[in-house]
């Protein structure tokens, strides 16, 4: 396999280079290269960027708006944007409903909520978890029971991200009590603003209200909002959950995490010398390094199949296992770096307009100990990596 970019792939990261200098707001870029918490403004500001480039949904079909991108270039543009301090797409609309919509969606519901996720009219959160159905996901108990052209939902979600920003929820109900649990769950495409919906936050370890419960006290939803068929949702969930931890991976994210790490490691001094030169400290650095730089070639086999017509299948399950745990112990040597600097947390750090001095002098201090909290979850959320490892053992090695 040759790694090195051909000149028109040099010319296309010159291009994606060129596009963000000249438009990522130099404001977001500074808060996310800060760590610092982004506000639904900020992300809807850079959605509307990138798809009035044609950008956003970069892995859908053109038909439907995609820019016809191959597997080099999403890869290409998923690194340049996140070295440059780009916010991540957020992933529920693009990334989750999208591909689902494309592949089992009828032609109503492509041709009414894929130009609505482009242009950043609804705002989607994901309705799969709920108390007693995490990893045993096909134990979802909400139900939906069909009255008329509507369904009644009844039920609770949880772990529910952005779920205060949002006006729709796509949801896994049970529509069948009697079948076997897999055959009774329907995909369902539920309005948050009608009668009904309650949200009440959950904060979590890093002192953020990003997650929320969700409940459901008799909620009309329309029949037309069943996505594919009632009672093969299951089929449709496990279609997005494969690109919702392709996505968890963050390939482009740990290459600008690992960038940062290096540039703190020379500054702190350990001994009379910078960090990078302690041995110990090195020997770990390097580990992840080289970490890294196979996830990078497991991650372009993943989206080559899908470039190819694929879909990314249990593969998905390595990425999401390697990348979380690259990205956690990443954010680990970031925060020894900084040693006891790194242990205060201040709340209002983590938002703009913060100017105090540095704690200890170093810049990265103030949020590195919430990223580090934060970012425990990523091993847990997209099916947790234990998840992950019985997939893989039973779809890749036949165990
Ligand atoms: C910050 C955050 C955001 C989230 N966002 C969303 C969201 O937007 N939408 C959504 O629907 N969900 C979301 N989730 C939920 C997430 O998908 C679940 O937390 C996850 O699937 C694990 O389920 P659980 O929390 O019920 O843990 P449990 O299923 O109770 O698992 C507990 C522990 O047991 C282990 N375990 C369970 N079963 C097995 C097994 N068979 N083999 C080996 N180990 C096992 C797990 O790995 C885990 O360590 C989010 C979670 C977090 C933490």
């Amino acid at each position: 396999m040759d790694l090195q970019f051909t000149p028109e792939e040099q010319a296309f990261r010159d291009e994606v280079r060129a596009f963000l200098k000249d438009k990522l707001p130099a404001r977001i870029a500074a808060k996310v290269k800060a760590g610092q918490r982004l506000t639904k403004e900020d992300q809807e500001e850079w959605h509307a960027i990138l798809n009035e480039r044609g950008w956003l949904a970069n892995h859908w079909p053109q038909e439907h708006g995609g820019p016809g991108w191959g597997a080099v270039q999403k890869f290409i543009f998923d690194t340049e944007c996140a070295l440059a301090g780009g916010p991540r797409i957020v992933p529920f609309g693009v990334n989750m409903l999208g591909p689902v919509l494309i592949k089992y969606g009828n032609e109503q519901q492509k041709k009414y909520w894929l130009p609505r996720i482009l242009n950043g009219d609804d705002w989607w959160c994901q309705g799969y978890s709920e108390p007693g159905a995490g990893s045993d996901l096909a134990s979802v108990k909400t139900t939906a029971v069909r009255n008329g052209d509507h369904y009644i939902v009844n039920g609770q979600k949880t772990w529910t991200t952005q779920g205060q920003h949002a006006n729709m929820i796509f949801c896994l109900v049970r529509t069948n009590k009697d079948a076997k649990a897999q055959a009774g769950i329907s995909f369902l495409l539920v309005d948050m603003t009608a009668p009904g919906v309650e949200l009440r936050p959950i904060r979590t370890l890093d002192g953020d209200k990003e997650v929320n419960e969700v409940f459901f006290t008799d909620v009309k939803v329309p029949v037309e909002n069943l996505v594919g068929e009632e009672n093969k949702g299951w089929t449709y969930a496990k279609y997005l959950l494969t690109y919702e931890r392709t996505g968890i991976a963050g390939v482009g994210f740990c290459i600008s995490a690992l960038a940062k790490l290096k540039v703190i490691a020379a500054k702190v001094h350990k001994n009379g010398k910078p960090l990078s030169q302690d041995p110990l400290f090195a020997a770990r650095m390097a580990r992840v390094e080289i970490d890294l730089e196979n996830m990078k070639t497991t991650n372009l086999r993943v989206i080559a199949a899908v470039a190819g017509g694929g879909v990314p299948g249990a593969e998905s399950s390595m990425l999401k296992i390697r990348g979380t745990e690259i990205r956690q112990e990443i954010l680990s040597l970031i925060r020894r770096a900084m040693g006891p600097y790194a242990v205060p947390y201040i709340d209002e750090a983590q938002y703009e307009g913060w100017n105090e001095a540095p704690v200890g002098g170093i810049d990265e201090a103030a949020t590195a100990a919430a990223s580090y909290f934060n970012y425990r979850k990523l091993s847990i959320f997209g099916g947790s990596n234990e998840i992950q490892k019985n997939i893989i053992s039973k779809m890749i090695l036949g165990l």
